[in-house]
């Protein structure tokens, strides 16, 4: 089973986080925090006060019971007592009953509650915040995982002596934040919590940045923290901040795809790409532009069921794929949307288990959240008729998100969409620098010969992935999602008496959307905002992320041209230097 519980975002927490008063976080100030004694000692000393003075008025009492005298009756040393009596519980409910508390005042309603499938989206109803202090028992701080092994201190050592970092530029926080700090480190205030208990998301980062930095004894310095809206990412794209990695976005363009001019934003690291890109997009426009088709819209979720026989699993699939019930279905599937619309349902059946594959259209949603919903309502829908039927997880692999599978491949998942163009033959000489025949052979032996000897899976282009992963990141995309959404076959054809070039992209499962996830935030939005993209479209739900996945195949198509073309130029030059002897050997002579 591959349903993973993650570490949610607690919407309900973080809402209320971000609009708690200033003086909320007084509820950091431990009573123990007013005196100058050890914690251990001040605590002990509390323990003692409380047992021993509950003995003693106890025993008061008693005999005054025993001797009828009034019990409101008081001498000085049971006033002194009840006085010391009230400290102690006020002290130790400080120490030990705010958290107590604060977790049933900021425990989530049952509509905040999700599952994390595997590939990272949410579903369903679980108590997460309680499935996150039973099963999160790692000590406080990074993933010890994602620490240099040879520098991780264990976190016993921490919190009697955290590593003293006097290199690192100190921030300006103030003496309570590096209370805070040191509670983080000691493991007093879970790192998770600062959000919720602070209300105020920036202080939390700059808080949790300074303690992991005490921890692992390792600067962030470079990693900014500035200049970064920390609430936009609570409780829907980024647990734990501690700053934001900076990645240069460039622009290539512009596309001429469909009649329409676009600027394609691309966020990337690799030198040459946006410049290359570029270039194939003058390639493209200098020969009339780019035209795609989107064939199929349907985002897919496939659980897996299992029964006590493969007779059951096998009655089941017939009961779905059976038309006679698809409206019903579909009827219960649509209601976790207003944009959901189920398409069809594809079954597998191994042994005893049946595999279910979703496929709905999601309005300008990528589409992951809202497919798991109306799988879930199907699901609880088939136990009246199926009570023997096991749900063993509601993503059962044959989905297949994020993980390359010949099903995308073939059947396609999100948008499926192909682009072409004709190159002209002076463009492919002039801008492309190379010919149409070299382009055309190399594509055979490369993208279709090369990658079937490598076995490849949806990978018969030249670097596809290049393109859709720095637009995905530019725009707010998962990136992840790029295993299948980079699935592409690139084909070349000489065209009119082989003096021109028709190349296509072919792209099954280009898994985008213009809402939710990381488009909503500021740097994505904008990039969006450049495609004339951005946020719903009010007038044609759909429409704006269809639009993105056309942009991100003709961006592929003018990276694919661009790149077989350096290759084959290359090809050239090397055929070049091979056969003609001439120039070689008169480089041997006059040198
Ligand atoms: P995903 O399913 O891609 O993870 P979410 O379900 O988190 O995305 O986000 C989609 C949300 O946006 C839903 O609550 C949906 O009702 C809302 N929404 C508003 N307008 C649209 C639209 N045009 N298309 C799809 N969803 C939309």
């Amino acid at each position: 089973m591959d349903l993973n519980l993650r570490h949610p975002p607690n919407t309900k927490t973080s809402t209320s986080a971000s609009t708690a008063p200033p003086h909320e976080d007084v509820k950091f100030k431990r009573a123990s925090d007013a005196l100058p004694l050890p914690l251990y000692l001040t605590n002990g000393i509390f323990f003692t006060l409380f047992f021993s003075v509950a003995y003693f008025l106890l025993h008061r009492w008693r005999d005054k019971i025993r001797t009828s005298t009034p019990l409101h009756v008081l001498s000085l040393s049971e006033i002194s007592a009840l006085f010391c009596l009230l400290a102690s519980v006020i002290y130790l409910l400080g120490f030990f009953g705010i958290d107590f508390v604060q977790s049933f005042i900021s425990r989530p309603t049952s509509h905040d509650h999700h599952v994390w499938l595997d590939d990272g989206h949410q579903t369903n109803s679980i108590d997460d915040e309680q499935y996150i202090l039973e099963e999160d028992s790692r000590p406080p701080g990074p993933c010890p995982a994602s620490l240099d092994s040879s520098q991780v201190v264990p976190h016993h050592h921490l919190s009697v002596a955290p590593i003293p970092i006097s290199s690192f530029k100190p921030l300006s926080l103030s003496e309570e934040d590096e209370e805070i700090i040191k509670s983080v480190v000691s493991g007093t205030i879970p790192s998770y919590s600062l959000e919720s208990k602070l209300g105020d998301c920036k202080r939390a980062a700059a808080i949790r940045r300074e303690a992991l930095q005490k921890m692992t004894g390792k600067s962030l310095e470079g990693m900014p923290l500035e200049g970064f809206d920390y609430e936009s990412i609570l409780g829907q794209c980024c647990e734990m901040p501690v700053g934001y990695v900076q990645i240069p976005v460039g622009v290539a363009g512009p596309l001429l795809l469909d009649g329409k001019e676009y600027t394609v934003p691309m966020a990337t690291t690799e030198g040459c790409l946006v410049a290359s890109t570029n270039r194939g997009c003058k390639a493209i426009y200098a020969s009339g532009g780019a035209t795609s088709v989107l064939f199929k819209d349907g985002m897919t979720r496939a659980p897996v069921v299992r029964f006590g026989s493969a007779k059951r699993a096998a009655e089941l699939k017939f009961f779905v794929v059976d038309p006679l019930n698809f409206d019903t279905l579909a009827t219960v599937f649509n209601r976790s949307s207003r944009f959901a619309k189920l398409q069809g349902i594809q079954c597998a059946v191994a042994g005893k288990n049946l595999y279910m594959r979703f496929s709905c259209s999601t309005g300008d949603a990528m589409g992951m959240n809202m497919v798991s919903k109306g799988v879930q309502n199907v699901l609880d829908f088939l136990h009246n008729d199926f009570p023997d039927m096991d749900v063993i997880g509601i993503s059962g692999n044959f989905c297949s998100d994020k993980k390359p599978a010949a099903v995308n491949w073939i059947e396609g998942r999100g948008k499926s969409v192909v682009c072409e163009a004709i190159i002209k033959e002076e463009v492919v000489k002039k801008v492309l620098k190379t010919n149409v025949g070299a382009l055309v052979e190399l594509n055979m032996l490369k993208n279709l010969t090369g990658s079937a000897v490598a076995g490849a899976l949806g990978g018969f282009n030249a670097h596809a992935s290049n393109i859709v992963s720095a637009i995905y990141i530019a725009t707010g995309q998962d990136p992840a999602q790029n295993v299948e959404s980079s699935h592409c076959i690139t084909m070349m054809e000489p065209i009119n008496d082989g003096k021109d070039l028709h190349i296509s992209v072919t792209m099954p499962s280009i898994e985008v959307g213009t809402v939710g996830g990381g488009t909503q935030l500021a740097s994505q939005s904008a990039c969006l905002n450049l495609l004339g993209v951005k946020g719903a479209n009010k007038d044609k739900p759909g429409s704006n992320s269809r639009a993105l996945a056309s942009i991100v195949a003709g961006s592929v198509l003018a990276g694919e041209v661009s790149l077989m073309s350096a290759i084959a130029a290359g090809q050239l030059v090397k055929s070049h230097m091979k056969y003609n002897r001439s120039s070689k050997d008169f480089t041997n002579i006059a040198s």
